[in-house]
């Protein structure tokens, strides 16, 4: 029997559906969302199972079959309600007030064995109140992008959703965007809130005070629980909701991370990344570049992501003036920077090979890095795994060494920064005794995977299935990912 012929019996041994679901967020009432039915599809072919975090959700993943992710998250069986949720956004800078769940809803929300409250958020699910002129489907090769984005940035230590499953479904969809028709799939994210920065947009947009109030209350229990008893919790909310959105831009930066559409739909009150649509990894050190199409201003370049996700937390501030005082606002964000560049510095130096450093070359260092990938263009990802492949005791005698038998170095003739960075790194070596360098391999080994997911990369593994329906390379990649390759 084949996948897509199971029967249409719910299985209540099925351990999706006996999981302990709570209504965390269906208990603040309706006001939030609204119950929606699912797609019924043609075809349910199981392409996905994210085996690596069932363990999170207390299962074994020897426990769970195929026929079981498909019966849950393809059929939709058992499970009720199903919550489209209602939010706005600023998208591109333009208020829009027509937003919401347009082809997703909540499945349910699980307590983590790690005592975290997760969301199963679905994504090619059908058509809700929300979906506008679209057909509330998500594209397969959709869904593939962001499987792999959630996957590469989870193990190069970005706070990021994970893809719990993706079912093919068996649609003939078109898009403007991709060769069409082009195959279907529903996809199902697990993450810590779908309650996005747009969500309480809207309930200003409504002038609901009460309703802001109330959610704050469900977000700082549910999300910020350390601060309930605090007097002063929902200054302190806001100024932890910086922090985690500082530091999480930083390592979008630091990983050379494109998130490509930063609208305030797309921001998690949690402070976790998710929605990974037309995102790219840069190949070069470009402030500019821009992973959108339809980016036409730059608006959410690489470089300006820092600076956007500060603009976005300043515009929440207006929905929160519900509740918290704007002297307090304020001075919740005007820490951003600090912690964005505290971040973004500490793991920058650890891509370049150091847990902690106290040297006075440390600023010099950074900046020469920054400005050798700029002005060389040698391949960002490839720069940093070169250093970590060709790293050598030898380095610390001559700073004619660093670097000398990498790839990329000959290519590039002689560089006035390169050798300027060399000797700076060279010297700094220095300051380490020989047996700590086995330490600084190791740090260079562990920050810099190999594998990077460049588009050519990405439709390297897209176009085998598109072509011959062959899921190996895209089983394969992954595998690479999760064991940091
Ligand atoms: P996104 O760009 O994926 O963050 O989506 C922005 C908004 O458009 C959200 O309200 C989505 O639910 C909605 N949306 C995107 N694609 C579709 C679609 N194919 N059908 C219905 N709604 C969609
Ligand atoms: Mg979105």
């Amino acid at each position: 029997m084949t996948l897509a012929e199971t029967p249409n019996n719910a299985n209540s041994s099925n351990p999706f559906l006996t999981l302990n679901y709570e209504s965390a967020l269906e208990s603040l009432g309706d006001d939030y969302y609204d119950e929606v039915a699912p797609a019924e599809f043609p075809q349910h072919i199981l392409r996905w199972r994210n085996d690596a975090i069932l363990p999170r959700l207390g299962l074994n993943p020897q426990a769970v079959t195929d026929e079981d992710f498909i019966t849950a998250f393809g059929k939709f069986q058992e499970r009720k309600p199903l919550l489209a949720l209602r939010y706005h956004g600023y998208q591109f800078g333009e208020y829009n007030s027509g937003l919401g769940d347009g082809r997703g809803f909540l499945y349910g929300q699980v307590r983590g064995t790690d005592g975290e409250l997760y969301d199963f958020g679905t994504k090619g699910s059908g058509k809700t109140p929300y979906s506008r002129g679209g057909d509330g489907m998500l594209t397969l090769k959709g869904g593939v992008r962001e499987v792999i984005a959630a996957e590469a940035l989870h193990h190069l230590g970005v706070r990021t959703s994970r893809c719990l499953t993706m079912i093919e479904t068996g649609l003939a969809l078109w898009r403007g965007d991709e060769p069409s028709p082009t195959r279907s799939s529903v996809m199902v994210r697990m993450n810590r809130s779908h309650i996005r920065f747009g969500t309480f947009e809207r309930l200003h947009y409504l002038r609901r005070p009460d309703l802001t109030e109330k959610l704050l209350n469900h977000v700082i229990e549910q999300y910020y629980p350390h601060l309930i008893r605090e007097e002063d919790k929902y200054a302190l909310f806001y100024a932890e909701l910086v922090q985690r959105v500082a530091e999480l831009v930083a390592q979008w930066m630091a990983a050379g991370f494109c998130h490509a559409v930063l609208n305030t739909d797309n921001m998690s009150i949690s402070g976790e990344s998710f929605d990974y649509g037309p995102y790219a990894f840069i190949p070069t050190y470009d402030p500019y570049f821009t992973a959108a199409y339809f980016d036409y201003y730059r608006r959410y370049c690489y470089s300006y992501q820092p600076g956007i996700c500060k603009l976005n937390l300043d515009m929440l501030q207006e929905p929160l003036k519900a509740v918290i005082a704007p002297d307090d606002l304020e001075a919740g964000l005007a820490h951003f920077d600090d912690y964005y560049h505290t971040e973004y510095r500490s793991l920058m130096l650890r891509k370049l090979g150091f847990e902690q450093l106290q040297n006075p070359g440390v600023n010099e260092l950074l900046q020469l890095t920054i400005q050798f990938l700029q002005d060389s263009q040698v391949g960002y990802h490839q720069f940093f795994s070169e250093m970590a492949r060709t790293f050598s005791s030898k380095w610390r005698d001559d700073p004619a060494f660093v670097m000398h038998n990498s790839d990329i170095v000959p290519a590039l003739g002689t560089s006035p920064v390169f050798d300027n960075w060399s000797i700076l790194y060279h010297k700094i070596l220095n300051d380490f005794d020989p047996d700590q360098l086995d330490t600084i391999a190791q740090t260079l080994a562990v920050s810099n995977p190999k594998t990077v997911l460049l588009r050519p990369v990405i439709e390297s593994i897209w176009e085998p299935i598109a072509q011959e329906d062959n899921w190996q390379p895209f089983y394969e990649l992954i595998e690479r990912i999760q064991s940091r390759d």
